[in-house]
């Protein structure tokens, strides 16, 4: 018969009991053994939610305080020797070391990377890989896991563990590059036996997960796929192999030829590829169909599931299994915990519950049916009717700007030449201009303030007079610091997408919708359901009372369509493009709104226009083009002398470094300070044509540099980008950092710029 399965639950805690208890135990409010107690109790909740959601194999293993590829780095005993790891089971605060560099007992150490999750917004903590390492297990939390989820829900439980290839390709080798390759047969034996003592211990099925073959893979490693699961035989042992995340294309015969006794696939972003999987994978074999969408909270059209899974299911009966796309660890918990979602909007909507509940209907529907079947695929038809036929979805008047969009909407009057004289005559910038990122300080009085005010207990007379003078107060200091563009602190707002998708139509909040972005932080991204509008300015109030301080530009602080799209739930019922090319059009307006109230200088955040880039190369380009145009329709309904500004954070910009001149911006500023300004390459070798502001003072550290560090940055990103079209500035935002760092950094950083300029003709 048709299984109904799980390849991940959130492990985060509906309350996010996982980053209290861990907090707690990191600040040394509780002890190991409380640790545990709690990390136990939650996850005897999540397998008993999934047993209630009336699954057929529930996952174990997938728990974590922290990372799981950093549990399986710690299983394989894969630890750096900084560590000071001498063999034998690792220490629970050895893994805390490694993530975050300190824990409550041993000697702090540089932490180990942490870096994006495929084209999730979750972190993991990168494998440092060397040449002459070793393996050995050195863990024992995924067989103690198996055994608790066998007392919770008996032969159900199903062990779960990252593939040995997966993990290889997700390290970085440390020091002197070498092949990866290279460590794998030192590796599979150390696999092999992690999965005979599960098979010792009573598992039946091991999901082990290889999400890169839905990657473009080199040929070498395409072959190793052959040769490590080859090797990967145990006894009675079945291993479900899992990918997701996109489809396996030129992947997909190695994927079914595999020695495995069945394959996952993600139906939801490889819909198309299910019925040629299920032509090539042998019918002996258990085809799992992930056709629950596990990245996104819309409930789904069963109906439409179940036309797909009917023709798999008429060919391999049992053989067919169903199951979310990908683990459930990139949506919220439950649904049922919000009770301020308007119920419409509620009625669309599916978190991982009820995600559970969607795999199991299908399962009882492809078995014939009951009379329960019938009445929950009525209540998902209405649901989806509604949603189809909801003003709150379609708004004519957008629908109907889209369609009417002048030629020429992408373009700015003047090339960036030409605007950069209207500019110069209007700003009156120094060589070498100082500016911030945009935020400052976001301190305890501020975030309480905020609380307050959220919770009625603060007037908006006086909330907002509180920001008035938290403005003043960053104007004055800038004043004090003598920077050249002055920006206004951005104490209004907690988070940069949140602060617009509250002001913007089309956006919902929940109240628990928590997801994962690494170790004990959790975001909870916006609902983009509907189209978007701007019903009133945004931004405009605050940057004009900051104007009104000072003589000094101020620079407007926006952030940027793409950012906005990628750190939301998107809806799913039309392209992500034209969702982008709606919020642009709004942002275009504000853009214009702050140059109608006098602001000659407006930054347009695009900190996660690297990250949106799709999976696969040959889907980059698509991506890119309407990328770019959405910011170039929110940045080019002003005049020549307004000064259009982006900001980027993260660190390869090389394969992308046209798209990013594509963006237009008159000046950038980047990221750059911690990579000691050889990220700049990729601008110089391209002879990036507009302004750059390249980060001197790396905001994620305490430290501060000294004028000369910052000076000798300087003089190296001068001789890659002509001084005249050269930015002083920090790498990021300044809102992690206290006042007293902030007042040592800024004023020295001015210091830099003078000295520099002192050091030119024409400065
Ligand atoms: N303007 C934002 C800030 O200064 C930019 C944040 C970011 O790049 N992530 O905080
Ligand atoms: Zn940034």
């Amino acid at each position: 018969m048709t299984q109904a399965h799980n390849l991940g639950f959130p492990r985060i805690g509906l309350k996010r009991e996982m980053k209290t208890a861990v907090e707690a135990y990191w600040k040394g409010d509780i002890e190991r053994d409380e640790l545990e107690r709690r990390g136990a109790a939650l996850r005897r909740r999540n397998w008993q939610a999934q047993l209630e959601a009336g699954l057929d194999f529930i996952p174990c293993g997938d728990f974590s305080w922290y990372d799981h590829v950093l549990d399986t780095t710690v299983l394989l005993g894969a630890i750096p020797p900084r560590f000071g790891h001498g063999g034998g089971a690792v220490d629970l605060d050895t893994c805390f070391r490694m993530a975050r560099g300190r824990a409550p007992s041993g000697e702090p150490q540089p932490a180990c990377e942490m870096t994006k999750w495929f084209d999730t917004n979750y972190h993991y903590i990168v494998p440092e890989l060397s040449e002459a390492m070793e393996f050995s297990v050195s863990s024992d939390k995924l067989f103690e896991e198996y055994r608790q989820a066998r007392e919770t829900v008996g032969e159900r439980a199903r062990p779960v563990l990252p593939g040995p290839l997966t993990w290889l390709w997700l390290g970085k080798c440390a020091g002197a590059g070498f092949d990866r390759l290279t460590l794998l047969p030192k590796l599979l034996p150390v696999y092999g036996e992690i999965l005979s003592r599960l098979k010792a211990l009573g598992a039946e099925w091991v999901q082990i997960d290889e999400p890169i073959l839905a990657l473009d893979l080199p040929p070498a490693w395409q072959g190793a796929f052959e040769r490590a699961y080859h090797g990967l035989q145990v006894k009675d042992l079945k291993l479900l192999l899992t990918v997701y995340f996109g489809p396996l294309a030129e992947n997909l015969k190695l994927a079914c030829g595999l020695p495995v006794a069945g394959l996952h696939v993600d139906g939801v972003r490889a819909e198309a590829e299910l019925s040629r999987v299920s032509d090539w994978l042998p019918k002996h074999k258990v085809l799992s169909a992930g056709v629950i969408d596990g990245r996104n909270v819309w409930r789904a059209d069963l109906e439409r599931k179940l036309e797909a899974l009917a023709p798999l299911h008429r060919q391999r009966g049992g053989n067919l299994w169903v199951a979310p796309s990908c683990s459930l660890l990139h949506t919220p918990v439950d649904l049922a915990a919000e009770t301020r979602l308007d119920p419409e909007l509620k009625s669309w909507l599916a978190f991982s519950v009820q995600k559970l509940e969607e795999v199991t209907l299908l399962k009882r529907a492809l078995a014939g049916g009951d009379d329960g079947t019938a009445a929950a695929l009525e209540d998902c038809r209405k649901a989806l009717a509604s949603r189809r036929a909801s003003s709150r979805v379609v708004d004519p008047s957008v629908r109907e700007r889209l369609e009417n969009l002048e030629p020429g909407i992408d373009q700015r009057h003047t090339p960036y030449p030409g605007r950069r004289e209207s500019q110069r005559r209007r700003l009156k910038l120094p060589l070498l201009p100082t500016t911030t990122i945009g935020s400052f300080p976001q301190t305890a009085e501020i975030r309480a303030r905020r609380r307050a005010f959220k919770a009625g207990e603060l007037g908006e007379d006086r909330y907002h007079a509180f920001l008035r003078e938290q403005i003043a107060f960053a104007v004055a200091k800038q004043e004090e610091y003598g920077l050249d563009v002055l920006v206004h602190g951005e104490p209004e707002r907690n988070d940069m997408v949140e602060y617009f998708g509250e002001r913007l139509r089309g956006f919902a909040f929940t109240e628990n919708g928590w997801v994962q972005s690494y170790g004990s932080r959790c975001v909870k991204p916006p609902i983009l359901y509907g189209d978007v509008s701007r019903p009133g300015p945004m931004t405009v109030e605050w940057i004009a009372y900051a104007q009104s301080l000072t003589e000094k530009p101020m620079k407007g602080m926006l952030t940027g369509p793409v950012t906005m799209l990628q750190w939301s739930f998107v809806r799913d019922d039309q392209p992500r493009a034209d969702t982008c090319l709606q919020i642009a059009l709004a942002l275009r307006d504000e853009v214009t709104d702050l140059e109608r109230a006098g602001i000659g200088v407006i930054q347009i955040d695009e900190p996660a226009l690297r990250e949106g880039l799709p999976l696969r190369r040959r889907d980059w380009p698509g991506y890119l083009e309407w990328a770019v145009r959405s910011f170039r329709i929110a940045a080019s309904g002003v005049e020549d002398h307004t000064q259009i500004h982006t900001h980027m954070c993260y660190a390869e910009f090389n394969d992308i470094i046209e798209h990013i001149a594509a963006l237009d911006a008159d000046v950038i500023t980047l990221e750059t300070s911690r990579s000691k300004m050889e990220l700049l390459d990729a601008f110089a070798g391209f002879e990036y044509p507009n302004e750059i502001g390249p980060g001197v003072y790396d905001i994620h550290s305490p430290n501060v540099p000294t004028v000369e560090e910052m000076v000798a940055l300087l003089e190296k990103a001068a001789e890659k980008i002509p001084p005249e079209r050269l930015w002083v500035n920090p790498d990021c935002g300044l809102k992690t950092r206290q006042w007293p760092e902030v007042d040592a950094a800024l004023g020295r950083m001015v210091e830099a710029a003078r000295r520099m300029r002192a050091a030119r003709p024409g400065g």
